[in-house]
């Protein structure tokens, strides 16, 4: 060990894991990470090609701080690796009066967020091509928009070892072990040493740290891609991302590639996976049914047939909000999980903050809303030192 530098192991180079070792490798620790699959795989919680950027938030006012520290980082990564990674088309939030709208309007007017209350007629006006209903409350996020994922956490990763961080890629841990001298990981058959280890697992959380069970779900999530009639309607600059809260649930990104717009259902609807490393990717032909029907009753434009349809899952936890901090005391242990379906905007502040646990023991970033105390009061199985 290198005498001042804290050797940190990372378990998991997904969407948190990927930025976590950013972030530890820019402040100088040792970072050695572990990663299942390759690095920017499409087999867990990040895969699919975009994610929704949103800053007037559904799910509670008090993201909004994480989500602006988020941003500068988005901006600071692809400054960092000349990447595109977030781009700010816009975000439609659509609904009626729910607590949802309710709390998108807080965010704004809390935080003097740059949106704005848009008219059905204006609305109906600058994108014909989007279904309103006569009861919409539209509200236009112009801090939102989309992240690319699978460029995200391969030039996140890019960038930590580019700063020092060692990177093992097909490589599952089966255990870890916090003992007096330090914390074990264990990993294609041998054991090593560090200060400290940062679980960013996903899906796999409960797997690694049984404390989890029960309060990580992982639900399989389909997105299907829908081909506009006329080319370029659905392009970012005619029709930006949106999430429709009432009278049903789903949301939509634009097309990427010129081609298809991306369509995925509220998480509520999500089934649940009994075991991450059987995911059955295949999706059954009611899932299917069900987003040709939607397309076919709301966007007359799109033609019905979706041209790709793909599975892949994600951890819940009771109330909705992620687990980021230390679990049960354990103070060689900082844990990432459980982020419920709308992890990916605030990534590279997670691993910021993981970051922080890591090395200072505290983080003055983070949200109580994420607070592992919440559900993890008592001490972990493993011994603290
Ligand atoms: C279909 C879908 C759409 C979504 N849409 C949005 C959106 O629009 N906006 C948004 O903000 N969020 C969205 N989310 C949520 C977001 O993508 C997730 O919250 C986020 O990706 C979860 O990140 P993670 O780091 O927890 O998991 P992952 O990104 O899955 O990373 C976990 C990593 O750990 C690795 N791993 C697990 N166990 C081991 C082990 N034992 N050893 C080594 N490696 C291991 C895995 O292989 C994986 O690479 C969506 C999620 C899904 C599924």
């Amino acid at each position: 060990m290198s005498l001042g530098k804290k050797r940190v192991a990372i378990i998991g180079l997904g969407t948190a894991g990927s930025m976590a070792a950013w972030r530890l490798a820019s402040r100088g620790a040792e970072v050695v990470g572990y990663e299942q699959f390759g690095t920017g795989h499409d087999r867990s919680a990040h895969g699919g090609e975009s994610r929704i950027f949103r800053t007037a938030y559904f799910e509670d006012p008090d993201y909004v701080p994480l989500l602006r520290t988020a941003k500068a980082l988005w901006r600071q990564l692809e400054d960092e690796t000349g990447a595109d990674l977030l781009k700010l088309a816009g975000n439609l939030m659509l609904g009626d009066n729910t607590t949802e709208m309710a709390n998108v309007s807080a965010s704004i007017e809390k935080f003097g967020i740059d949106a704005a209350l848009v008219p059905l007629n204006e609305a109906r006006n600058r994108w014909p091509n989007h279904p309103f209903h006569e009861e919409d409350v539209v509200v236009l996020d112009r801090e939102g928009g989309y992240v690319r994922p699978e460029l995200a956490v391969l030039n996140a990763s890019l960038r930590a070892k580019s700063l020092g961080a060692q990177l093992r890629t097909y490589t599952p841990v089966d255990g870890i072990e916090t003992k007096n001298d330090g914390v074990w990981v264990s990993a294609d058959g041998q054991s090593e040493r560090y200060d400290h280890v940062v679980v960013t697992a996903g899906p796999w959380a409960a797997k690694l740290l049984p404390e989890l069970a029960g309060l990580v779900d992982v639900r399989k999530a389909v997105s299907a891609w829908f081909v506009g009639k006329e080319r370029r309607a659905f392009d970012p600059a005619n029709f930006p991302c949106f999430i429709r809260t009432a009278p049903e649930e789903f949301y939509g990104l634009p097309a990427m590639d010129g081609n298809g717009l991306k369509l995925g259902l509220s998480g509520k609807v999500n089934r649940p996976v009994a075991d991450p490393d059987a995911l059955d990717r295949t999706v059954p032909l009611d899932e299917v049914r069900a987003f040709r029907e939607l397309v076919a009753e709301s966007f007359p434009s799109l033609h019905p047939d979706p041209v790709r349809v793909n599975a892949y899952m994600e951890g819940y936890t009771p109330d909705g909000h992620g687990i980021l901090g230390r679990l049960g005391g354990n103070q060689r242990l900082t844990v990432v999980a459980g982020l419920s379906g709308h992890g990916f905007k605030l990534a590279p502040a997670l691993g910021d903050i993981a970051a922080d646990y890591a090395l200072k023991g505290t983080s003055d970033k983070t949200i109580p809303l994420l607070n592992p105390d919440r559900f993890v009061t008592a001490p972990t199985s493993t011994a603290n030192p």
